[in-house]
């Protein structure tokens, strides 16, 4: 059931973490691990750390961007320790589960998390459909990443076992499904761009001084979780708005 939930690391510097993240992972039965251009891996040190997760480790998908780490996903949770200076929405890990689990057959699910220093960038957050934060001490919210990773994927583990034991709440919940495959990142990230032209084509965003515009957009689409054909319906909008204004010109 957790086959399509993928755990993703930006740019993680210990690889010590890495280790402890596989090992974290393989206890509660995930398995996917993509590392966005970690500092040093493959690494002894992880392998140590990861106390024999090592088939975790040796399936583990490098990649460049985070851009690629998404790829064909269609639900995206950002990790995050601590408020943004623009408000997304934010769910503890339990409601987070309770959302994802009973859906992992439409879903492909990545959580991401952010480097040991500095966390998520706003512009990685600003991926997500979704913030996860676990409510730990406001005074010490920072949790070290292999730990944040176990408390994810402790709670994934918890929902699956309530869901084997009481089988109605592996139904997804009524008026919950969906008749078409939800837009993937990779669509909505293309669906951005366009819309950035086209704003900046109708002369509604200024490119030298774009504000939070695109921000607030994205927010709006990504918390509606638009499905493919939205998407194209949306598109389809842009291109006639921008073939209209080439009419006119
Ligand atoms: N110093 C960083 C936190 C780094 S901890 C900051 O202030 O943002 C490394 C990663 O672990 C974070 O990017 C986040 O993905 C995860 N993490 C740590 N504490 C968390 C918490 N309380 N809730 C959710 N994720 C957390």
């Amino acid at each position: 059931m957790l086959e399509s939930v993928r755990i993703v690391l930006v740019n993680t510097s210990h690889p010590g973490n890495i280790g402890g993240v596989a090992r974290a992972m393989k206890n509660m039965g995930v398995e996917q691990l993509v590392l966005v251009e970690p500092k040093e891996f493959p690494s002894e040190k992880a392998t140590a750390r990861s106390s024999g997760a090592t088939d975790i480790l040796e399936s583990a998908r490098v990649v460049d961007t985070l851009d690629q780490a998404l790829e064909g996903c269609n639900y995206v949770v950002g990790a995050s320790a601590r408020g943004r200076h623009i408000p997304w929405p934010v769910v503890d890990p339990r409601t987070l589960v309770e959302d994802i689990v009973p859906q992992t057959e439409q879903l492909q699910v990545a959580l991401v998390f952010g480097r040991e220093d500095r966390g998520l960038t706003n512009e990685e957050l600003h991926r997500c459909n979704r913030h996860v934060h676990i409510p730990s001490n406001p005074d010490f919210s920072s949790l070290n990443l292999a730990a944040a990773v176990q408390v994810l994927c402790y709670e994934l583990r918890m929902q699956v076992l309530r869901q084997q034991r009481n089988p109605t709440e592996e139904q997804p919940r009524w008026g919950t499904e969906w008749d078409i495959e939800l837009a993937s990142a990779d669509e909505l990230q293309l669906l951005f761009e366009h819309m950035e032209q086209a704003l900046v084509d109708i002369d509604f965003l200024d490119p030298n001084n774009p504000r939070q515009l695109m921000t607030r957009l994205r927010r709006l689409y990504l918390r509606s979780h638009p499905d493919k054909v939205e998407v194209n319906v949306l598109r389809g909008i842009l291109t006639a708005t921008q073939k209209l204004l080439d009419k006119q010109n």
